[in-house]
């Protein structure tokens, strides 16, 4: 395989600080039903926002995390999203090398991300990224040769079964499609699998740490979405390092 161009690496990491400030857009208005077009405006006192204070990170760093008009704080997960994309823009060069396939898995991540936010923030999966996550995860999987349905159909079998069975109250009808385009990013049926171990290991980690930090009571809800995508990451980072030992039989 050919080393990456460094300038390459910089390009992606650009395109992922540009993309992080649009999915901040996408966070805080597709919730809200808003409109994704229109000048973006400081949360509390509606300052329509100028071009210097539109700089990824960059913005947020120079201000010191302060609106320049109202003086009060924003918050800052908008930098650490506009990073977090930076790292997973670049992490896709790394794993995908050529230009293409690897725009597209930065793309399927970027999509991931916004999902387990907004599914943190709001316990809820947007159809309209659910799609578009699956659409892009497929195109991935043509531009580097592997369509493979087995994954997607495992996924999306397993959420389906647990929302009929327990009529919406286990998993939401999003996990179901979430999966789906997680099973068609990561390919067969093993790295599937082991996506979702992860992800229920995560789940039963985090969930022990809010009940002993007293952040969450035996009824609250936890949406399954943030474990599933950080499983999905660590499964297209590591996966082929793990697979081979815990399950060889599979591959
Ligand atoms: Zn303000």
């Amino acid at each position: 395989m050919p080393p990456i161009d460094d300038s390459l690496i910089v390009l992606f990491a650009v395109l992922g600080l540009v993309f992080g400030s649009f999915g901040t857009v996408i966070i805080s208005r597709v919730p809200a039903k808003q409109h994704l077009g229109g000048r973006s405006r400081c949360p509390r006192c509606k300052h329509v926002l100028g071009a210097a204070e539109l700089v990824p990170l960059f913005s947020y760093l120079l201000l010191r995390g302060r609106c320049r008009h109202c003086h009060r704080s924003i918050s800052i997960i908008y930098p650490l999203i506009e990073l977090s994309s930076a790292c997973l823009f670049v992490l896709a060069i790394m794993i995908g090398s050529l230009p293409l396939p690897s725009l597209l898995l930065a793309f399927s991540l970027w999509l991931l991300l916004l999902i387990a936010i907004i599914d943190a923030q709001t316990q809820t999966i947007h159809d309209a990224l659910n799609l578009s996550f699956i659409t892009v995860a497929v195109a991935h999987s043509v531009a580097i040769g592997r369509v493979q349905i087995a994954g997607a159909l495992f996924l999306a079998l397993f959420f389906g079964a647990q929302w009929i069975v327990s009529r919406g109250r286990w998993v939401g009808s999003g996990d179901i499609l979430l999966g789906a385009g997680i099973g068609f990013l990561l390919g067969g049926f093993a790295p599937a699998l082991l996506c979702l171990g992860l992800a229920y290991v995560i789940g039963a980690g985090v969930a022990v740490f809010l009940l002993m930090t007293k952040r969450a009571t035996r009824k609250s809800h936890v949406p399954f979405g943030p474990f599933l995508a950080a499983a999905a990451l660590l499964t297209i980072i590591f996966g082929d390092r793990i697979l081979p030992v815990i399950i060889p039989g599979l591959l």
